[in-house]
């Protein structure tokens, strides 16, 4: 098998699962429990939490565990929107965002807030000109991902969030999923952030968002303190603490694996940019992690089955999102229709090799030739 969809979700390392059975064995006491067997547990929920906090440079404060960014994304966006309302009932995103983020903006939309969609330029980075001038006084939110799970295009959030910082009533929301572990981010400037576990080799169920320390915002789940008033529930120390070591895992070696990734993926570009029909729409800003490409004429289900009997796996747009639709992420980039309804995201890993590469290319020619042919 060899699998090229790294950003739709990671296979769990084996220590993390090893993890999570040694402290699903040893520590199973409710961490909310006064007894020993609870406070053992919400010791290794502390050391946890110290050292993801550690490698993202925040506070401990700051951490509430979720169950994914899915949660955290509709955590902050319903939080500061519900709480700010009497500020103001402006919203400001892009059309690169997740499903996650553009379906809560747009539930916000039926109850009175309105959303202004900032342009990308041709290099897919957000047109901060543009972005100033959507600013209003009742701006309340811009809420833009730092790595897009599409195009994998980084955006300049740091510059972003310190432009931000002089409009003291709107908030900065960055969703760092496709980011965390994978290219450094600093969040300094940042309001709010989202990450989750299953994109970094841990378990689905488990994310995050970093929400600075100070800010009040309202809760979606209420019920008791647990490690966070604003996420009430038992908190699931095996989750954590799988979620910190592999946390651990990928920011020890984040230069590293970002260098090697590169090359994979400069190979990767070489191999397929010789194609009449391939476009390659990832840009020199996306992160190597990340290649979207389109094959002009031939739909992206269509040629992801041809690829799936070779044993190969990889995706159409995000895997989240809804199925016929063309991606509006390419579309916001690229302004063409014919190009945006056949896009395919190849993403790559430090656990990719070059093998797989040049196994993925050979298999990838039978399968575009197989394909253009049937259409002719
Ligand atoms: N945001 C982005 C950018 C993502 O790529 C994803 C996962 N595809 C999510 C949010 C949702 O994350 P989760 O699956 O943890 O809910």
């Amino acid at each position: 098998m060899i699998y090229l969809d790294y950003s739709a979700t990671t296979k769990p390392d084996d220590e993390i699962i090893d993890t999570f059975n040694k402290v699903s064995k040893n520590y199973f006491g409710n961490p909310n429990s006064l007894h020993r067997l609870g406070i053992e547990s919400k010791e290794l929920i502390d050391n946890a939490t110290k050292q993801i906090a550690k490698y993202i440079n925040v506070d401990q404060n700051e951490i509430i565990y979720t169950s994914g960014a899915t949660e955290s994304n509709n955590l902050v966006i319903k939080g500061v929107c519900t709480k700010y309302k009497n500020r103001g009932n402006h919203i400001i995103t892009t059309k690169l965002e997740h499903s996650s983020v553009a379906s809560t903006l747009e539930y916000l939309t039926t109850i009175g807030f309105e959303v202004d969609f900032v342009n990308v330029l041709d290099n897919g980075l957000v047109d901060i000109k543009h972005l100033k001038s959507l600013i209003k006084d009742r701006t309340i939110l811009v809420t833009i991902s730092a790595v897009d799970s599409e195009i994998g295009i980084r955006q300049p959030i740091e510059e972003i969030g310190s432009i931000l910082k002089e409009y003291s009533k709107c908030f900065f929301h960055t969703d760092m999923t496709q980011c965390y572990g994978k290219s450094k981010i600093d969040l300094t400037n940042i309001d709010f952030a989202s990450f989750s576990g299953h994109k970094i080799y841990c378990f689905k169920g488990i994310g995050g968002l970093y929400k600075k320390n100070n800010i009040v915002i309202e809760t979606l789940i209420h019920g008791g303190k647990s490690t966070s008033v604003y996420r009430s529930g038992t908190p699931g120390t095996e989750l954590i603490v799988s979620f910190a070591k592999s946390t651990r895992f990928v920011m020890e070696k984040i230069d590293e694996n970002y260098k090697y990734i590169e090359t994979l993926n400069k190979k990767m570009k070489k191999g397929l940019s010789k194609y009449e029909k391939v476009v390659i729409n990832s840009t020199e800003n996306s992160i190597p992690h990340i290649l979207n490409i389109s094959i002009l004429g031939i739909k992206p289900e269509t040629f992801i089955h041809s690829l799936e009997e070779y044993d190969i796996f990889i995706s159409t747009k995000s895997a989240c999102s809804k199925n016929g639709e063309i991606s509006s992420a390419v579309y916001s980039l690229t302004n063409n229709e014919e190009i945006s309804v056949s896009s395919l995201r190849i993403s790559l890993s430090h656990k990719t090799t070059v093998r797989e590469i040049e196994e993925f290319l050979r298999v990838f020619d039978i399968c575009y030739k197989k394909n253009i042919f049937s259409k002719n």
